[in-house]
């Protein structure tokens, strides 16, 4: 890592004077052992003063949160509605658990009750952490157990939790079930006012679980105070947020995306959320243009949603009077798919906000900004880090190398719950953050290649699986594909294809191998399929589909909790072994 000069702490410095502190910080960050980082040491806040307490004073009848429910209904929250349920809530647990400092596990997607109890907690300084709406009784046991909660809400009913679970009591853990929390939130009159909880910057605000595109679920920590610093600035400069904005960002809650630029960052600043507990229910395109009609203004899409509507609905047209801002997330966004975006739902040359993060990194590291055209960011480039003081490894033309982050920042996790072995493979021998993703750099701009292990090499070609699935989706007929790469011993590597396509495309994908790459990089075999197995982020599972080819029959497949579709593995399971 390099060293912070005084222009990093000036700089920093003066952009704390963006958040409401009750005591402003004097020393910017301070390096712990084993390169944990406090950012903001001295300083202390509280995040949901930031967010709404802070907007009272200012617009407390402006709509702060749009829900957009299961049944496609649509419902309005403003921000003194929102620190009403909030107070009410905190009342019936401080009541419940007196003087303790909590720990709460929120069950539930992106919606009004999710919100509100994650705010709650960070009102009365709790640590928290969301986890999908859909998981398992596994996947929940095995979140339990790292994060020992003693609070549990989830947003089923007791009856329906109970009868998909298996299970409703755990030593020491309060459970709260969506119709006792309903009855609280909806009381009538007015709740006491609880105070703010004064918290130090460096403590600990919430823990997420990471998506399992990567493997076995880590629990990442995240501070209060340099997080939520990095939430706003980032917000603000890359798709311009500000008051007047109004903001979809289609992620469940259980995603850094649910928090970062669902929440905290857009009510940081003062704009209005809107959270879709269905982000899928975005390919009805009627539904789309209501959410439209609202005055939204940014328009933040997973990649693999922004693909399926492209390929559902291919005529239609919108009112783009109100939107200023297109993003997507977390996937590579190929250039054929960027430029129909911003043609169908801005301008042609218009570049999308292409955020490159992780969990671990707690916002955006690089991206294109939301007023750039494609000459200054072309489409399928992740911009650039979103900083000067956001450094990054120097990165060639040509040849991938594995992207890091050279200098501290202030989104940065503060721990792995999972402990230290787990911690300690994210830095190098140089103490550099590792991001595990392969890179290029072109005219300053950065093009992520792919997972580190998912780089093809055959006979000594290397390309990352990304840039054939690029190359592939220019075919019309091809909504989605995936490159999974297998071990060979004469070559290397040899390529294995998915695609999701109800027709025969092995000629077409030949000849657009051949002429983009070689024959090297003609798939040893393609497998059509009607759907590819994706995390509830919207991720393809890569690792899933090599260890299915590599070990067709297994009866378990390790940690599948996080899996959206698990049919689509089941089929494509069956196939592989037919093809044996
Ligand atoms: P997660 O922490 O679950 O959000 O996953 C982060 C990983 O998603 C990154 O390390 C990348 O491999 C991938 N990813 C996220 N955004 C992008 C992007 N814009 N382009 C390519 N890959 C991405």
């Amino acid at each position: 890592m390099l060293k912070f000069n005084n222009n990093f702490t000036n700089y920093y410095l003066k952009e704390t004077e963006k958040l409401v502190w009750f005591k402003k910080p004097k020393v910017v960050i301070k390096k712990n052992e084993n390169n944990h980082y406090a950012w903001f040491p001295d300083g202390q806040l509280n995040l949901y003063e930031n967010c709404i307490s802070n907007n009272l004073k200012k617009r407390q009848n402006k709509t702060a949160i749009i829900t957009v429910n299961q049944n496609k209904e649509i419902r309005k929250y403003s921000f003194i509605q929102i620190d009403k349920k909030v107070n009410k809530i905190a009342n019936y647990i401080k009541k419940i658990s007196p003087n303790k400092k909590l720990r709460v596990m929120i069950h539930a997607s992106a919606s009004l009750e999710s919100a509100v109890l994650m705010f709650t907690c960070a009102k009365l300084g709790w640590h928290f952490s969301v986890i999908f709406e859909e998981l398992e009784s596994l996947g929940i046991k095995n979140r339990i157990k790292l994060f020992r909660p003693n609070i549990f809400f989830s947003r089923l009913s007791k009856k329906k939790f109970i009868s998909k679970m298996g299970f409703k009591s755990y030593k020491k853990i309060k459970f709260i079930y969506d119709e006792q929390f309903k009855k609280i939130i909806n009381a009538k009159g007015n709740p006491k006012k609880i105070e703010n909880k004064v918290v130090d910057s460096p403590n600990s605000l919430f823990t997420l679980f990471t998506s399992g595109s990567t493997g076995v679920p880590k629990g990442i920590t995240h501070s209060t105070g340099g997080y939520l610093l990095y939430s706003k600035l980032t917000c603000q400069n890359q798709f311009g947020i500000n008051e007047n904005s109004v903001v979809l960002t289609a992620s469940d809650a259980g995603w850094i995306n649910g928090h970062t630029y669902s929440l905290f960052g857009p009510l940081s600043l003062g704009s209005t959320t809107i959270l879709i507990e269905k982000p899928i229910s975005l390919i009805d395109i009627k539904l789309f243009k209501k959410i439209l009609s609202l005055k939204t203004s940014v328009i933040y899409l997973p990649v693999t949603l922004i693909r399926l509507i492209k390929s559902l609905n291919k005529n239609f047209t919108i009112n783009k009077r109100y939107i200023k801002t297109l993003g997507s997330m977390g996937e590579p966004l190929a250039p054929s798919v960027a430029e129909w975006f911003s043609n169908k739902f801005l301008k042609k040359d218009r570049a999308v906000v292409n955020t490159y993060f992780q969990t671990e990194t707690g916002g955006i590291i690089c991206s294109p900004r939301y007023n750039q055209n494609t000459n200054q960011a072309p489409h399928g480039s992740v911009g650039q880090p979103f900083s000067e003081y956001i450094k990054i490894n120097k990165l060639e033309k040509t040849k991938v190398k594995e992207i890091k982050i050279i200098s501290p920042w202030p989104g940065m996790m503060k721990n792995v719950i999972n402990g230290k072995i787990e911690w300690n493979k994210y830095w190098d021998k140089n103490n550099n953050f590792r991001l595990f993703d392969l890179a290029t750099k072109r005219k300053k701009n950065v093009f992520i290649h792919g997972r580190n292990d998912d780089v093809v090499n055959i006979r000594g070609h290397r390309v990352g699986s990304e840039e054939i699935e690029s190359t592939l989706l220019k075919i019309k007929k091809i909504t989605e594909c995936c490159v999974v790469t297998l071990n060979d011993k004469l070559e290397g590597s040899k390529i294995c294809l998915f695609v999701v396509s109800n027709v025969n495309l092995d000629l077409e994908i030949d000849k657009m191998i051949i002429s983009n790459f070689g024959t090297y990089a003609i798939p040893k075999k393609v497998f059509y399929v009607k759907q590819l197995p994706k995390t509830r982020s919207g991720k393809i599972l890569r690792r899933l589909l090599r260890n299915i080819l590599l070990n067709p029959n297994l009866k378990n497949y390790g940690d599948t909790s996080t899996i959206l579709n698990l049919s689509s593995l089941k089929d494509i399971q069956k196939m592989v072994k037919s093809d044996e």
